[in-house]
Formats: C-alpha cells, sequence, structure tokens
C-alpha cells in the first residue's frame, strides 16, 4: 500500500515543517523506506481550528448517522486487513497474524459503539416534568441529556498499534459520544497510523461529514503533544504510555487557564495471588499459564500479569518449577522499539539490584532489541521494604513472591500501588483468606479476575480498564469497554424548554423512542 507520509489534516494531506522521519524495524535495525512528515504547532492549529468548526454538526449529527459512520469505518478497516497488518508488522516486530486479529478487534469495537449510540443510553436521558402545583414552590420542567466535551486530542499507544492507536478504542468512543478527534500517531509505527487514518477520513468524506472530525498529526519530541494539550480548542485528552509521560501532559493541562480532563493508562504489574488449596492443587498449571500470559507481546502489554504472590507450603516448589520451564524455553523476540528494550534491561537491573534473585532466563537475544525474557524471585519480606520491586518493568519478566502466611500476603496486597486488575486463584477452601483479600484488592485495582487471567481482547459493557493511580489519572472511568465513552461526555440541563427548542431526545411522546428516566423511574 502507497504510503504518502504526511499529515493528515481534515481531508488535506499536509507536508512536513519540521522536517522527516523514517520508520525503524525494530527486529532487523533498519529504517524503513517513507519519509514521515513532522509538524508543530502551526499543524495543530490548523487541525484544531478544523476540529472546533465541525463539532457542531457532528455532535448533532442523529443516533443513526452516527452509528452508520463508526461502521463504515470499522468496513474500511477490514478492506485494509491486511496491507495494514503487514505494515505494522514490519514496524512493531509483532507478528502479522497477531496483527490481523488486532484489526477485527478495533473493526469491532466501532461497531460495537455503533450499537452503543443507537440504543442512545449513553445520553442518559432524564426527564423531571414540572410539578406547577407543588407547594410551597412550583417545580420547573428539568430534563437532562449528555453532550460531548467538545474536540480532543488522543495519544496513540505504541504496545498494541492498532486496537491502542489510531483507530483504536478511545478514537472509537470518543467519535461515538459525538466528539471530534486530533490523533497523535506514535512514532513507532507511522505507516500503520497513516493506514489506519486514511481508512477513517474516507468514513469522514463519505458520510459527508465536516473534514475537521478527525485529523491525524505526528511530531518530533514533545512539542507536538505539548501543543495539542496546551490548545484552547481541546477539551479532554486521552492517553497510554509511561507514567513520566502521562503525568507531564496530565500536569501541563492542569495549568492551562482552563484545566481539561486528562484520562492516562500508565502502569500496572497485574499482581496475582495463588492461594494455599490453589496452590497444592493445581501449582503447575497456574505457572505454566501465568507465564504463558505474560510473554503475550513480548511481555509488552498493560494486562500482562508480572507479579505471582505464592504462600509458602505444598505445591509451591511445582509451581516456580513451571514457571522456570516456561521462561527457559521461551524464545527472545522482537521488542517494539529501541527505548523501550532500554528500559526493560534497566527495570531488570533494578529488580536485580534491590535484591530479586534470577531463577530462570529465556534463550538469548539474537538482534538488537530482542528481549529475553526472565523470571525473579524474593520473598514477601523483602518486597514490602523495596518499593522498586513493586514497579513495572515493561517486557517479558515476572517476579515471583514468596510469602510466609496469610498475614504477609494481606500486608503485600495492602503495599502495592493501583493496579488495572488483580488475580485470585483459589478453591472452596482459599475463601475466607479470598474474602480478607477482596477489599483490599478492591481499593487498589478497576478489575479482579478469579482462577483466569484478564484478556486484553475482551471489550464489553461491563469491562473495566482503568483503577488507582498510577493505573490510570482518573480511576472513575476506564479506557475500554462500552462504559469508556463516558469520558467524553458531560451532562447539561434544560428547563422550562418549549418542546419546539428541546432536543429530539428530550420532547414529549419520546419520538425516538429512547430509554429514559422519567421521575426517576
Ligand atoms: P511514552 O514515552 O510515554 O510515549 C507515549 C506518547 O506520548 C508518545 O506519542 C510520546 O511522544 C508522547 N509523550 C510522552 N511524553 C511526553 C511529554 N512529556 N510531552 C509530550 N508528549 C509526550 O510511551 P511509549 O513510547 O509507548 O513507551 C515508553 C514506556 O511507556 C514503556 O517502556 C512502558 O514502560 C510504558 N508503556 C506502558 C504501557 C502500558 O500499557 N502500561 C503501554 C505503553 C507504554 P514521542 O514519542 O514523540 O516522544
Amino acid at each position: 500500500m502507497k504510503l504518502t507520509g504526511n499529515l493528515l489534516i481534515g481531508a488535506h494531506d499536509v507536508p512536513a515543517s519540521e522536517g522527516t522521519m523514517k520508520a525503524l524495524n525494530p527486529a532487523t535495525n533498519q529504517w524503513l523506506d517513507t519519509d514521515f512528515a513532522l509538524g508543530g504547532a502551526a499543524q495543530v492549529h490548523q487541525a484544531a481550528i478544523l476540529a472546533d468548526e465541525a463539532f457542531d454538526s457532528y455532535s448533532h449529527t442523529s443516533l443513526s448517522q452516527r452509528a452508520a459512520f463508526l461502521e463504515s469505518i470499522a468496513d474500511n478497516l477490514e478492506a485494509v486487513r491486511s496491507p495494514l497488518a503487514e505494515r505494522a508488522a514490519l514496524e512493531t516486530g509483532l507478528p502479522q497474524a497477531q496483527l490481523e486479529g488486532e484489526v477485527g478487534r478495533a473493526a469491532t469495537q466501532f461497531r460495537q459503539f455503533a450499537q452503543v449510540v443507537r440504543k442512545g443510553r449513553f445520553l442518559q436521558l432524564a426527564i423531571d416534568p414540572a410539578q406547577p402545583e407543588r407547594q410551597p414552590r412550583p417545580r420547573m420542567d428539568h430534563r437532562l441529556q449528555k453532550i460531548a466535551l467538545g474536540p480532543v486530542a488522543i495519544f496513540g499507544a505504541s504496545n498494541f498499534p492498532i486496537s491502542y492507536s489510531v483507530a483504536g478504542g478511545d478514537t472509537a468512543s470518543a467519535l461515538a459520544a459525538g466528539a471530534t478527534v486530533i490523533l497523535k500517531a506514535h512514532n513507532a509505527h507511522p505507516g500503520a497510523s497513516e493506514i489506519q487514518a486514511r481508512a477513517i477520513q474516507k468514513a469522514v468524506h463519505d458520510h459527508g461529514l465536516h473534514e475537521g472530525v478527525f485529523s491525524m498529526v505526528r511530531g518530533s519530541g514533545n512539542a507536538i503533544g505539548e501543543a495539542l494539550v496546551d490548545h484552547p480548542l481541546i477539551k479532554a485528552v486521552t492517553f497510554t504510555g509511561s507514567e513520566h509521560g502521562g503525568m507531564a501532559l496530565y500536569r501541563r493541562a492542569q495549568q492551562r487557564p482552563d484545566p481539561i480532563p486528562v484520562f492516562t493508562e500508565m502502569t500496572s504489574i497485574n499482581p496475582t495471588f495463588i492461594l494455599p488449596a490453589a496452590l497444592a492443587e493445581r501449582g503447575a498449571p497456574i505457572g505454566d499459564g501465568f507465564i504463558e500470559r505474560m510473554l503475550v507481546n513480548v511481555g509488552q502489554a498493560c494486562l500482562r500479569p508480572a507479579l505471582l504472590i505464592a504462600i509458602e507450603g505444598p505445591g509451591l516448589q511445582a509451581l516456580r518449577e513451571a514457571m522456570v520451564k516456561r521462561v527457559s524455553e521461551a524464545p527472545a523476540r522482537t521488542m517494539l522499539t529501541p527505548g523501550i528494550h532500554a528500559s526493560y534491561l534497566k527495570g531488570l537491573a533494578a529488580l536485580e539490584a534491590a535484591g530479586a534473585h534470577r531463577i530462570a532466563q529465556g534463550s538469548s537475544a539474537r538482534a538488537d532489541f530482542d528481549g529475553q525474557s526472565a523470571l525473579l524471585e524474593v520473598s514477601g519480606h523483602r518486597l514490602l521494604g523495596e518499593a522498586v520491586l513493586s514497579q513495572e518493568v515493561f517486557g517479558p519478566s515476572a517476579l515471583l513472591v514468596t510469602v510466609e502466611d496469610d498475614a504477609q500476603c494481606l500486608a503485600v496486597a495492602r503495599s502495592l500501588n493501583g493496579q488495572l486488575s488483580a488475580t485470585l486463584h483459589l478453591e472452596e477452601q482459599d475463601l475466607p483468606l479470598a474474602r480478607r483479600l477482596l477489599p483490599v484488592l478492591e481499593r487498589r485495582t478497576g478489575r479482579i479476575v478469579v482462577n483466569a487471567f484478564a484478556h486484553p481482547q475482551e471489550v464489553t459493557h461491563a469491562t473495566v480498564h482503568g483503577g488507582p493511580f498510577p493505573a490510570t489519572s482518573d480511576s472513575r472511568f476506564t479506557s475500554v469497554g462500552m462504559t469508556s465513552i463516558e469520558r467524553f461526555l458531560r451532562p447539561v440541563a434544560y428547563q422550562g424548554f418549549p418542546q419546539a427548542l428541546l432536543p429530539e431526545a428530550l420532547r414529549d411522546f419520546n419520538p425516538l423512542q429512547l430509554p429514559r428516566s422519567v421521575d426517576g423511574q
């Protein structure tokens, strides 16, 4: 597929204003062909003006029009499935077959959000009719609906170059909410970003929407991201990446004259607790399954289980041996970027310096950015004294923590930072300890999984992909799943309105046949 390398601002191909860059093939450490344009504050301004101009018409599209638009994006993505996956594979080192699956997931998300839009529940329509006879004071007619916040800036993630990137869940949920989008492409996969952006741009055109509904910018260094967060027409930001980057952008947004919400998803080690009866009964298969899931995406997944806590007792040795075996057999595989590879090595060294022992490692790296998998072990006592041992090391490594008893297990749980997920492996006899752990984990995680591992591909109405800081900057929201749309919405109340002036969804007789609460019922 021919790439131009241009920025896509509305309907326009915009050439470089700040030089160009090339994509790196991390598997070969060779630069790929195309020159990709880099832009700056001027291009952000151009995109923001367009996004603002498009907002009123786009946010007032009918629900069926908007749903059809989202479905077209899904169709357009599927139409480029192979070239998109092929390009993403070259730019990330991830297997093409896996990336084809990611295209499917991205398309499915757009279709799922089309259904959410059609059903209209996200509008949270509420009508509290006037009570003119009420004493001592009559009540006015109150009607509420949710509207989109305005143009939003979305930072594409590096680790899932499609389903968390240009055509990822952030873009799907923002467009579903009625927000216009400026996407900051991740420089690790510029070609895959262009292909996705064109699929969205084509749907904007085919549906006769204002060109400013979607733009994609790219820049070098922090300047372009900062310009986006600072731009007065941008009304919210989403980000997936490092805690350092996420918090820099979050703080910047709070220092604007008009602070705006920034929804960052940053870091999580997804602790897994294996309780005594489960350890005795199923230690080996749990250890094997844990490492299998840890290795997904070369350990570069937000839900990667990285910390396994086991209480000393029967089954511990079988668990350890199964983990050692699986890690020892794992081939070294290409990591996403030289920077992520370097951070991985640095993170492993920090764990070892803090007292963790390497008990297994996978086959050696054959190429510059191959990540060699590693299994480390440490006592619960040591973990409790060294905060660095519970920091994320993004890559194919895991830490086995052996604790002395239930009390130390609970102490380790209490010592953990906010997480995206926690997992409990348990049998019937483990329920009393599980009941003690549960409130500790509820306060620290967005999801708790029993006798399985959280799966990043599951996108449902009840999915929560969020959690207390530092997993995210706002634990009230999820970044994956159907309720992620709520990040981009705010309520507006209409009081004393004549029928003809009310939004259609709030008129008497419910012309759109949408779910509404009336007087709280
Ligand atoms: P990153 O360095 O945080 O960058 C993410 C995006 O934000 C990039 O587009 C980057 O732009 C931009 N950015 C970062 N800091 C910025 C700042 N101060 N001002 C303006 N823009 C900024 O993340 P990454 O490159 O994807 O990976 C680095 C590390 O992030 C990994 O090693 C890992 O620890 C973590 N990570 C975690 C997850 C997770 O799911 N938990 C996912 C991905 C990454 P530029 O590229 O142009 O600098």
